[in-house]
């Protein structure tokens, strides 16, 4: 029967009106069952306390409330980092990392069951792709955090397993349910969404005058390098990627963030500094350093430390904004994905 039940946590506030008329209700109800669904996250219709018995039976024969068990929960020692491994429904598993910054606490949640981009450096591809997640699965990572932990998350990173802009509609339906003032009410403002390079998907993101940072997996300067590390490179190549950007930052005048993961020998040396710095000149964005997280299945090692923070000054000496990204949770390190495939062997 489940299957034919409504994702009642999927509908946005005008489709749970349609489903809630449907069940000849007034229109009152919709608020309270959204307010119910994403204010409050309760994970049963019994919660709903000022609902009848009726409506609850009623709701609960034609609809399920998607909730996410927690599998296992890292705590790191160091910075309190905690990250996530959720069992869902059909026993498919997703991570989420809550890190902790002066500004608050921030989530980086997942967007689908294993990935398909194929980036050699990266531990969520290595298992495949299984299937999209649904809105409300991709919601409920952040209301079971929060349950969880039993504050308010202020920020959201898509950055976790999964491609978000090959996940668009359902990733799209998400960013509307999240920012809803009648329910979780999180600024956009507050949201990241991380891409390795769908370029028709960040034109079509640019449309959308949704007011999230855009970042972009670059992770190197040219499709020499590129293509030994992102499949996507072949096809879209880096000047069409860099093009795509530049139309985003000026359609939208938000500033886009360039990932670069550093890995010793292949993408860190002064050369490929100054042809990125070539490549982003004059566009407003800023570029991320991050030492390479090395995973099991690769023999990528990190650049030293010196070597990151010459690569650094370099661009600035060129004028482009970079940062080293500071590293959380190393005592749980696990790079994106690696709980889950370690569960799944
Ligand atoms: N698919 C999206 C978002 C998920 S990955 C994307 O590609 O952007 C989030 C970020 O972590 C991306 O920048 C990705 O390239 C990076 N990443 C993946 N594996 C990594 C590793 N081993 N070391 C450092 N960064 C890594």
């Amino acid at each position: 029967m489940t299957a034919q039940k409504i994702d009642i946590k999927s509908l946005s506030f005008e489709e749970l009106g349609a489903f809630l008329h449907e069940l000849s209700l007034p229109r009152f109800r919709t608020s309270q069952v959204f307010d119910w669904l994403h204010q409050k996250q309760v994970t049963s219709f019994t919660e709903m306390t000022n609902l009848s018995k009726k409506l609850i039976e009623q709701l609960d024969e034609r609809a399920y409330i998607t909730t996410h068990t927690i599998q296992r929960k890292l705590v790191s020692k160091i910075d309190g980092t905690v990250k996530y491994l959720f069992s869902l429904p059909d026993g498919s598993l997703c991570e989420s990392v809550v890190m902790t910054y002066q500004h608050g606490k921030s989530i980086c949640i997942s967007t689908q069951i294993g990935c398909r981009m194929g980036c050699s450096f990266c531990a969520s591809t290595k298992a495949g792709f299984v299937r999209h997640m649904t809105p409300s699965e991709i919601i409920e990572q952040l209301y079971a955090a929060q349950r969880d932990l039993g504050e308010r998350i202020g920020h959201i990173v898509l950055m976790g397993i999964g491609e978000p802009l090959d996940n668009y509609d359902n990733v799209l339906k998400f960013l509307h349910l999240v920012s809803d003032e009648r329910g979780a009410n999180l600024s956009l403002r507050h949201v990241s969404l991380s891409t390795c390079g769908l370029v028709d998907r960040i034109d079509k993101l640019a449309d959308e005058q949704l007011g999230l940072t855009l970042s972009v997996s670059l992770h190197a300067p040219n499709d020499r390098i590129r293509n030994q590390t992102m499949p996507i490179s072949l096809k879209w190549p880096i000047e069409e990627l860099i093009d795509v950007c530049k139309r985003y930052a000026e359609k939208t005048s938000r500033r886009i963030s360039f990932e670069y993961a550093l890995i010793a020998g292949l993408n860190d040396s002064d050369a490929c500094a100054d042809e990125l710095a070539q490549r982003l000149r004059g566009m407003l964005c800023h570029v991320n350093l991050i030492p390479v997280n090395e995973i099991r299945e690769t023999t990528y090692r990190k650049s030293q430390k010196e070597r990151i923070y010459a690569f650094q000054q370099r661009l600035l000496h060129h004028g482009i904004n970079a940062t080293v990204r500071r590293t959380l949770g190393v005592d749980i390190s696990a790079a994106c994905g690696q709980l889950r495939r370690e569960q799944l062997k």
